[in-house]
């Protein structure tokens, strides 16, 4: 799966801005759709999250408080 980020040929990054971007917050949260396991992060980083569950991507949740 391919998806243009919307910054092609428009200049480099600086460091800041690629740690911005990549930084791991904690309190993240995802949950998966087909089973409801809800992962959150409790330790932050920098590094790329994508936890799985049920074979498929979870969802990254905003207010993990709505998932019921
Ligand atoms: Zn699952």
């Amino acid at each position: 799966m391919t998806e243009e980020m919307g910054f092609s040929g428009s200049g480099e990054w600086s460091a800041d801005e690629w740690t911005k971007e990549w930084t791991i917050h904690v309190g993240k949260a995802y949950h998966c759709l087909k089973c409801g396991t809800m992962a959150m992060v409790t330790k932050g980083g920098v590094g790329v999250m994508e936890p799985k569950c049920c074979g498929k991507n979870m969802i990254p949740v905003e207010r993990p408080d709505d998932i019921r």
